[in-house]
């Protein structure tokens, strides 16, 4: 049901279908679902909490070939989990980050592919690099040997008003294509995670390659999503 959103959505926009990503979220959902998910040939989950995400892949050893990406906001202290076992990392905002994750990558012997977060909402609420800072932020990921950089990720504002969420989407997009012409050499910028179960068309008519969609394939969560990410008090 949501693939075929998603192929409608490529249709409307004039893309290729093949060039957006479904990434199912499994955050909340128990091993005995995902492992219905894996049996209907899903092969990569993403996860908000690190423990959660680490937890889910120690238990579930059996099916080697099934990757994690870690999506939400990680604390320093938590980066060496993710390079445990994660194959993606999409919420890359602080050279601190970026300096740590590197150390316990060269430690594991592994490498990792990641995502930039950016907030494109303007929102105190939101994580991620404000847009302007972006630019300066990739320049210093080249020196970080096991970090593979892919893109940018976003969440775009909580609105009711589509033309607040496209407007968050297209500023993704056009920063993308701003960084295009000064990122150095070894630094990718095809990716843009953006999109989930309330706003994914949106964001494939605004050029994203992956879309993170938990709710639409799963059902609703009991948990609000304040679990995991700050929820604006006052509306900007
Ligand atoms: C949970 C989550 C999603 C998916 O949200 P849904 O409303 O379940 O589609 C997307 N991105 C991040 C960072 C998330 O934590």
């Amino acid at each position: 049901m949501v693939q075929a959103r998603i192929a409608a959505a490529c249709q409307r926009a004039g893309r290729d279908v093949g060039s957006v990503r479904l990434l199912p979220v499994s955050k909340t959902i128990d091993e005995a679902r995902i492992r219905l998910a894996y049996a209907a040939g899903c092969r990569f989950l993403g996860e908000n909490k690190v423990q959660e995400a680490h937890h889910k892949w120690e238990a579930m050893q059996d099916l080697a070939d099934l990757r994690w990406s870690v999506i939400g906001h990680l604390q320093t202290n938590k980066a060496k989990l993710v390079a445990r076992f994660a194959h993606e990392f999409q919420a890359l905002d602080s050279l601190r980050l970026a300096e740590t994750l590197d150390r316990r990558l060269q430690h594991e012997g592994r490498s990792l592919d990641v995502f930039v977060q950016v907030n494109t909402s303007a929102e105190d609420s939101k994580y991620g690099l404000p847009p302007e800072q972006v630019a300066d932020f990739m320049h210093a990921l080249p020196q970080f040997g096991a970090l593979r950089v892919r893109g940018l990720m976003t969440l775009a504002m909580f609105s009711a008003e589509a033309d607040q969420v496209r407007a968050c989407f297209v500023r993704l997009r056009e920063l993308r294509d701003r960084l295009r012409q000064t990122v150095p050499d070894g630094i990718g910028l095809e990716e843009l995670s953006m999109g989930m179960s309330g706003d994914f068309e949106i964001a494939i008519e605004e050029g994203a390659t992956v879309v993170r969609v938990g709710q639409a394939i799963f059902g609703a969560r009991a948990v609000p999503d304040s679990h995991y990410w700050p929820v604006a008090t006052t509306s900007p």
